[in-house]
């Protein structure tokens, strides 16, 4: 395993990282198992921005023994209310949920304080303008947390962060979907080199990376493979399958980038992705696979990150627009709706049928799903 330094935190990150997504409905064992398989691969940083206790918890546990051997993420406003996760900004709130986690995690300090998911300036003025920045500064000067960080899918709230001066580290989600501008045809103005020259990005994400590597803020990433949508043929926004490692290489080839951090489902998930380690120049290169794909946008796919939560109604948003994606692409190709995804489904609290239509979530989503009229037919697909 390669490690670099995180920015100015100088904290020496493995550039493959531990993510917590995935692990949701997995038993403390099999958290257990993949937290091993991480720690036996060399991964020596991890993400938690559930709030789910399970989670908290059975991670806390998995990493009792050497908990100082990892450089931990935890978020400052991922708090777990009536048994859901919300996001917040009211202090009290924040204190309960960060004490829970210090608690499950059974240690005195959080190496990364993150401020959690900050897309909208109207957000970040209100966070660093009151109670919310309070709380995170005392958690900062008396040592609770190592450094403040914080989490984004928007590179206008990121540069606020890095030219704030008080964050010194961002976790930004990063692939060459979100990075790309929409169309082009020459895959030499969609992918240059990430100095001075780079072509074909998005302005505000490359003005971002670059602001970051000026100041010496390290980036953690997430959302890697765009909700596992770069890895499908059939859900690509590039019409091509990337493989884990071009994805990886990719995030780890942007300017500031320092770690990305994988969601696992299973010790397999984990050793594909450190896989990447061994993996020749060959195996690594994107451009040549994106070169010739036919290119368009992402805005509007879901990647499951949950962010939409809470649902009035307590529907896992994220959970059905992915069993509606897996059982579209089915049906989409003349097949029926799989009877494993309809049973897990049909398992679920609250299915999309009780959707309201009240449109709370859908501003919560970084990535402008129209989460109401997913909801419409997902209940249509698996009436
Ligand atoms: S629009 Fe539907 S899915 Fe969204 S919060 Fe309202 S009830 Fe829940
Ligand atoms: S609808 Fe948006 S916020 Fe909700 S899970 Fe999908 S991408 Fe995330």
């Amino acid at each position: 395993m390669q490690y670099r330094r995180l920015g100015r935190t100088e904290l020496m990150v493995s550039e493959i990282g531990y993510g917590c997504e995935w692990i949701e409905k997995k038993s403390a064992e099999e958290i257990r198992g993949i937290t091993d398989r991480a720690r036996a691969q060399g991964m020596n940083i991890l993400d938690c921005w559930m709030s789910n206790p399970h989670v908290r918890s059975a991670l806390g546990d998995a990493i009792r023994d050497d908990r100082d051997r990892w450089i931990i993420q935890g978020h400052v406003g991922s708090t777990w209310q009536g048994d859901q996760y919300v996001r917040t900004r009211d202090a009290e709130a924040c204190k309960v949920a960060f004490d829970d986690l210090l608690e499950r995690f059974h240690t005195d300090h959080i190496d990364l304080g993150m401020i959690h998911y900050v897309d909208e300036v109207a957000d970040w003025e209100h966070a660093m303008g009151g109670p919310y920045w309070e709380f995170v500064r005392e958690l900062r000067d008396s040592g609770v947390i190592g450094h403040v960080g914080m989490s984004t899918h928007n590179p206008t709230t990121g540069l606020l962060a890095v030219e704030s001066g008080v964050v010194d580290m961002i976790m930004f989600s990063v692939n060459p979907a979100y990075d790309m501008k929409p169309a082009s045809e020459d895959i030499n103005e969609l992918f240059g080199e990430y100095g001075d020259d780079i072509d074909g990005m998005d302005a505000d994400r490359l003005a971002f990376y670059r602001a970051a590597e000026r100041a010496d803020i390290g980036l953690t990433v997430m959302k890697t493979f765009a909700g596992g949508r770069l890895l499908d043929p059939a859900r690509s926004p590039f019409g091509v399958a990337l493989t884990p490692a071009q994805c990886i290489h990719y995030a780890l080839t942007r300017p500031a980038v320092s770690s990305v951090l994988l969601g696992y489902a299973s010790e397999e998930q984990v050793d594909s992705a450190a896989a990447y380690e061994t993996a020749s120049p060959d195996e690594r290169d994107y451009a040549s696979v994106l070169a010739s794909a036919p290119l368009h946008a992402v805005s509007g796919l879901c990647t499951y990150c949950g962010h939409c939560a809470p649902c009035t109604v307590g529907i896992n948003i994220a959970q059905v627009n992915k069993f509606y994606d897996l059982a579209e692409v089915q049906v989409a190709n003349g097949g029926e709706v799989p009877e494993l995804v309809r049973d897990h489904y049909r398992a679920l609290e609250h299915t999309a049928d009780e959707c309201l239509g009240c449109g709370a979530c859908e501003g919560r989503c970084p990535f402008g799903v129209g989460i109401v009229e997913r909801m419409e037919r997902a209940a249509e697909l698996f009436a």
